[in-house]
């Protein structure tokens, strides 16, 4: 656990303060070396030999991942799904694992297909239920619990303190993706989560111009070891210029998501009331079911995240999507411009979504014009 008592703000704003010791810049240089020189001796003193194992430009912003979760140490991958497959891939041919019944539909689908196939066993819940959570543990054999929160796309806010509580009372650890949420609105780690992940090309990054992933763990352990030798021998490591781009976009960090928290409750309230809307999914509403769970575990917003049930159905979220002219229609989330997607079309077939649902990711534009274009395509 880190000591400092720096706010995010701070660490962000300064990515630590950083100075490159030979020209005293602020900002740190990009190494594109994939080799490193080895000693006369045979020996490696500098620490590193070759890319696909340590690459210097990733040092900054795993340190700053690190001290902004309060973990012990981060690792980064070259793609959210790098980072979130690892810890599976650290497990062995069948161990069980439990996760949330809706989740990040990409990792859901590995899960049911190529890591069954591998041999893991995994079971899907409603993770808001907690004796669903503990009937589905499998003493001594189940090894992780993954959570998401909140959750894609219907945004569900997980117990995190509850579910490491769980984990931990069956020897199994809690991982949990934190992407949505942030070190700034969720501190898994302090909740007592073993593992935080994030898709590092959402609100990490917050520009839809860099595919990053990461994951910090609470503590240096033999598991974490083992994560560390899946990211070096399979080599999804993050290119050094992606490194260097996601730690600037990480200096502002703290504001785009206060923004994009202001934003999204803004939408939510509006579109609550509209006469096109049946439903709106965002943990910051009273009507949302687990609003004092979220009240209690999130804080500086509820992210940027919400979605809406449209009424007339299927065709009419279509319709609506294809409506609007601010907003953009595309999947991804987490940037500085809003985007609005039809989630059970990317999802397809078996998709837990329901088929009148969009999914917003809130940018960090005014308010007031995001409302006004989303309320015309509506038809309002
Ligand atoms: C995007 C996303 C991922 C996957 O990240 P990639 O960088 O696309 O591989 C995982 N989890 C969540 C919640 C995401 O939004």
């Amino acid at each position: 656990m880190s000591d400092n008592p720096l706010s995010p703000e701070t660490l962000c704003a300064q990515a630590l303060g950083w100075i490159e010791p030979t020209t005293k810049a602020i900002v740190q240089p990009v190494h594109m070396s994939t080799t490193y020189l080895r000693d006369e001796d045979n020996e490696y003193r500098s620490g590193r030999s070759y890319a696909r194992e340590d690459n210097p430009t990733w040092d900054q912003a795993e340190e700053l991942l690190t001290r902004l979760e309060g973990g012990a140490a981060t690792l980064l991958f070259s793609a959210g799904m790098a980072a979130a497959t690892a810890p599976f891939l650290a497990l062995r041919p069948g161990d069980h694992i439990v996760a949330p019944k809706v989740m990040y539909w990409g990792l859901r689908k590995w899960l049911i297909g190529p890591a069954s196939e591998w041999g893991l066993k995994a079971d899907f819940v409603e993770m808001d239920n907690l004796d669903a959570v503990r009937a589905a543990m499998r003493p001594g054999r189940t090894k992780l619990i993954w959570a998401e929160t909140p959750a894609n796309p219907m945004w569900q806010v997980f117990d995190l303190a509850a579910l490491a509580e769980i984990a931990h009372g069956a020897g199994a650890r809690l991982a949990v993706d934190s992407t949505c949420a942030t070190p700034i609105l969720t501190q898994p780690v302090a909740l007592g989560a073993d593992l935080v992940m994030h898709a590092a090309t959402k609100y990490l990054n917050g520009h839809s111009d860099v595919l990053a992933g990461s994951l910090t763990t609470a503590r240096h352990d033999e598991f974490w070891q083992r994560i560390c030798g899946v990211r070096t021998s399979c080599g999804g490591v993050l290119g050094s210029f992606e490194a260097w781009l996601l730690l600037r976009g990480m200096r502002t960090l703290p504001l785009r998501v206060r923004q994009a928290c202001a934003n999204a409750l803004h939408l939510a309230e509006r579109l609550e009331g509209h006469p096109r809307v049946e439903q709106v999914l965002y943990p910051g509403l009273a009507s949302h079911p687990q609003h004092d769970l979220a009240r209690r575990q999130m804080r500086n917003g509820f992210g940027g995240m919400l979605s809406i049930r449209v009424k007339g159905g299927e065709a009419a979220a279509i319709r609506c999507a294809a409506q609007v002219k601010l907003w953009k229609r595309a999947t991804s989330l987490g940037g500085v411009e809003s985007l609005i997607e039809h989630r059970a079309s990317i999802e397809g077939a078996g998709t837990p979504v329901p088929g009148d649902l969009l999914r917003l990711s809130a940018g960090i534009e005014d308010a007031g014009e995001l409302f006004a274009d989303l309320s015309q395509a509506l038809g309002a």
